[in-house]
């Protein structure tokens, strides 16, 4: 299951809290420093999670929380509604364009998944009967061009590309007049990656943006890299105007820290998840979900 650890860990603490027919202050502050410890271990930012852990705290201490019926549960209650808020609240919508293509950029760090989750948007739309059309964007590697177009045979969407000579930014608006032409409602952009931010990078995406100005641009990062993730989005956002997020690769032995904190370090909401390798495994983004599996 995903974020499996944490998920275990916060049960545990507040298993115990459920079970006691009263609870007292001291009760409270034992129990959130296990919550505390349990998330600085999933590789949550320590400014998040202090701030969390004291909010919890004081509304738990202070509402006469400790004095109703089931003072336990009650706190459970306080922990699931403050993580859902620190996930950002409520799910939240892509902006598509009442005047087609809507336009979608992806950004982000080599190996994230940024790819693998274009093509797992263009599946999404295709199922909601919308007409995609995938761009290789990616004039770093022409495996990338090439895989693109794999994917885009398995979902049956087209893949628009222009080979690696052009600059990005070109083939990104070539590819929008070439939706316009063919009826395709959707644009998704695929760019390049790199092993670390650098400015070439920078630049190049920035170029893209101005030359489409996009509807949304979404950074895919990647959820095993845990606080580093973290910070790649904070780089990038400083950059370009990130309308959300993928987090990608949620499934497996994830920490989870990332995605945890990531809205409340940058102040954009996750708005996909991917949670595997295949084509389908893509969810929209609901952070009470989240809350309610990591605390059962
Ligand atoms: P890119 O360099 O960012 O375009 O990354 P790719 O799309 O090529 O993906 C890199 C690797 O991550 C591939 O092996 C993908 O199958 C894998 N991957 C992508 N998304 C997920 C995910 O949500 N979960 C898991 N487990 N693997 C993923």
């Amino acid at each position: 299951m995903m974020l499996s650890r944490l998920s275990e860990k916060l049960q545990n603490t507040l298993g115990k809290l459920k079970g006691k027919g009263k609870v007292n202050e001291k009760d409270v502050k034992e129990a959130m420093r296990e919550v505390r410890l349990a998330l600085l271990e999933a590789d949550v930012n320590y400014k998040v999670v202090k701030e969390f852990v004291n909010k919890v705290k004081e509304r738990a201490i202070g509402e006469e929380v400790l004095e109703s019926l089931t003072p336990g549960q009650q706190v459970i209650k306080i922990v699931r509604d403050e993580l859902t808020e620190l996930m950002g609240g409520e799910a939240t919508e892509l902006n598509f364009s009442d005047k087609p293509p809507t336009v979608i950029m992806l950004a982000g760090l080599q190996g994230t998944g940024k790819t693998t989750a274009a093509a797992k948007l263009a599946n999404k739309f295709k199922k909601d009967n919308k007409h995609p059309l995938l761009v290789a964007c990616d004039t770093q590697r022409p495996a990338a061009i090439k895989q693109l177009h794999v994917l885009g045979d398995q979902i049956e969407v087209p893949v628009f590309s222009m080979g690696d000579k052009q600059h990005p930014a070109d083939i990104a608006k070539g590819a929008i007049e070439h939706a316009k032409k063919n009826q395709r409602d959707v644009v998704i952009v695929d760019t390049a990656g790199r092993l670390h931010v650098d400015e070439d990078l920078m630049t190049e995406l920035k170029q893209v943006e101005e030359k489409i100005s996009p509807h949304e641009i979404l950074l895919v990062v990647d959820a095993m890299t845990g606080q580093d993730a973290v910070n790649v989005a904070d780089r990038f956002n400083e950059d370009l105007a990130l309308s959300g997020i993928i987090m990608t690769k949620l499934d497996g032995d994830t920490r989870g820290g990332a995605a945890l904190s990531v809205k409340k370090v940058t102040g954009k909401p996750i708005k996909f998840i991917g949670t595997g390798e295949k084509v389908e495994e893509l969810e929209v983004f609901h952070p009470d979900r989240l809350s309610s599996r990591i605390l059962g």
